[in-house]
């Protein structure tokens, strides 16, 4: 960004600095998108779409099972820079008073969990074929450890929550790749957190990646809700991508790439 007037405190100097560092270490800086919370054709949809294809940026729609509209798969079929992901099965919460929101854990069973979650997974594959990956995605970034075991016999082979990842196996045969980086300021407004903390977010796991004994094969992920961010949180996704695009350090990974499936 060279617009006049910043300095090298600017956020999108910084990131720039960042990138370059990567160019100049001769490695290759991966991202990859994934989008919470489909479940239907909508005209936000159709702006992610846009998004997607003009920054040529592929996209995991984290889509919930349990209120999967016919119109979802229908859309997205027509489009191979989508992939599906899962996103739990009813996105309700089953916490108990006063704790945190979860859905994968909470006051349930691990069989009840496990039972909806696989469920959820056949109704997915059935609805969208090879375009859905094994891959759940738990609402609000949340899952108890007990279900690790749960999900691999419930046939998911990857998982994906927030923040860097301590490591890339869970169990044996569940990856995990994670996001770093969302604009939304849930706990106010659900406006934008604004551009200093949103770069911040993506140097800080850039930067560990990049250090020695840093999970330099974790992706950095990028995590946006097309129903709920307002237009600010679009453009500063649009400037992000763009940036992203015209560095030569950058690549965007697709969820098939990621968990090679
Ligand atoms: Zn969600």
């Amino acid at each position: 960004m060279s617009a006049s007037g910043q300095t090298n405190s600017d956020p999108w100097t910084k990131l720039q600095h960042e990138l370059d560092r990567w160019t100049a270490s001769g490695e290759t800086a991966t991202f990859w998108w994934r989008d919470d919370d489909a479940v239907e054709e909508t005209p936000q949809l159709h702006a992610l779409d846009a998004l997607s294809k003009e920054m040529k940026a592929p996209v995991s729609v984290a889509i919930i099972p349990a209120q999967l509209h016919a119109s979802l798969p229908q859309f997205l079929q027509k489009r191979d820079n989508f992939i599906a992901l899962q996103h739990g099965y009813s996105h309700r919460s089953y916490a108990a008073k006063g704790a945190k929101k979860i859905e994968l854990g909470g006051e349930r069973s691990t069989e009840e969990i496990q039972d909806e979650l696989r469920t959820g997974r056949l109704q997915l594959l059935a609805a969208l074929g090879e375009q859905f990956l094994p891959v759940l995605v738990p609402p609000w970034n949340r899952i108890e450890s007990r279900i690790y075991y749960e999900l691999v016999n419930a046939g998911f082979t990857g998982l994906s929550t927030m923040w860097a990842r301590d490591s890339a196996y869970l169990l044996s045969g569940l990856l995990q790749v994670n996001t770093h980086l969302d604009p939304v300021n849930w706990r106010r407004d659900r406006g934008f957190i604004g551009e200093v903390s949103a770069i911040e977010q993506i140097l800080r796991h850039l930067s560990a990646r990049r250090l020695a004994g840093g999970d330099i094969a974790e992706p950095s992920g990028i995590l946006t809700h097309h129903l709920s961010q307002n237009d600010e949180v679009w453009a500063f996704c649009r400037t992000l991508f763009e940036m992203l695009d015209r560095h030569p350090a950058t690549r965007w990974l697709n969820a098939r790439e990621i968990w090679a499936i």
